[in-house]
């Protein structure tokens, strides 16, 4: 039978942004819940090596360290549980949030961490190297990539930024691979620092190409409906990513340019992420 909770301070997501908030939520004595979603431990739980975080001074790996931000919150007084959120009524207090195992949660004041998906070309081999040598992350990863050849896949400002600043990494060899043939959506200083790279031979560009497959020292291309073999070591996917809009914008929370709004007159939704 479905069970009704109720809780001063209810967060919505399980990765570094709602353990946090739920680690100084306890702390502060307000004996938060956290409803950990679909992916318990956030994006990071897919990755392997993670080397930025202050604190680690050797390389440790995601889903320990998510482990551990999720150990910490307990230990401190949060309250784990495994559901995931499908509808927030934020129009009554306590706010009133369903979830998909029929329990119900109301929340004096709710805390949103549901923080974005990137988005991935859906290739089988993709997802079978994940972690180890196809990257959604330059800025994350790109650093254990030294001396490699990678290939970046998009055609946005994020694509083009990874390229180059990957192509600073001395012993790099990138290329770009962008299924159009102008890049067009891309800010203009950036399109003159790619026309650059490319002319000093820093960033190799392969335009009108997709990736089909992904293989350990090798990537397989078309272009023009033939395929081809590129050696590769690393694979980088710049295609985009999203927050769990539609969800944001049922409960209510206005989206501004790919933002959570926040209203300042009333302060209802309060945005971690
Ligand atoms: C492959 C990869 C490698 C990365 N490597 C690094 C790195 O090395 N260093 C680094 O600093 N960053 C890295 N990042 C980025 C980092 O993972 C993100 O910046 C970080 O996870 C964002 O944290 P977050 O808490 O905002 O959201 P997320 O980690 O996205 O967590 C969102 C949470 O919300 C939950 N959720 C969503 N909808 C609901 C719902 N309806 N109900 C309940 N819960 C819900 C999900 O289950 C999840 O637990 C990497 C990302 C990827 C994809």
């Amino acid at each position: 039978m479905p069970l009704t909770h109720h809780a001063r301070v209810i967060v919505l997501g399980s990765g570094p942004a709602g353990c946090t908030a739920a680690i100084y939520a306890a702390r502060a004595n307000l004996g938060p819940i956290l409803l950990r979603g679909l992916q318990p431990g956030g994006q990071l739980t897919i990755t392997t090596d993670v080397e930025n975080y202050p604190g680690f001074a050797d390389v440790i790996q995601g889903p320990w360290l998510m482990e551990q931000m999720q150990k910490q919150a307990e230990h401190v007084g949060t309250r784990m549980v495994y559901d995931y959120v499908t509808k927030v009524e934020l129009a009554q207090r306590p706010f009133r949030l369903v979830c998909d195992s029929g329990d119900i949660y109301l929340a004096d004041a709710l805390i949103i961490a549901t923080g974005a998906q990137a988005r991935w070309l859906d290739l089988p081999s993709e997802q079978k190297f994940k972690g180890y040598g196809v990257s959604a992350c330059a800025t994350c990863d790109g650093f254990f990539f030294r001396d490699k050849e990678l290939i970046v896949i998009g055609g946005g400002d994020s694509a083009v930024e990874s390229a180059l600043g990957l192509a600073n990494q001395k012993g790099t060899t990138v290329s770009l691979s962008y299924r159009g043939t102008e890049f067009s959506r891309v800010k203009e200083r950036n399109q003159a620092k790619l026309e650059a790279a490319v002319e000093q031979k820093r960033v190799q560009l392969l335009l009108g190409t997709e990736v089909r497959e992904v293989r350990p020292q090798s990537v397989i291309l078309e272009k023009a409906d033939a395929l081809y073999e590129l050696p590769n070591d690393v694979v980088i996917v710049r295609i985009g990513g999203e927050a769990p809009y539609p969800f944001l914008q049922r409960m209510g929370v206005r989206i501004v340019r790919k933002e959570i709004a926040l209203e300042p007159a009333t302060h209802e939704a309060a945005a971690v992420s």
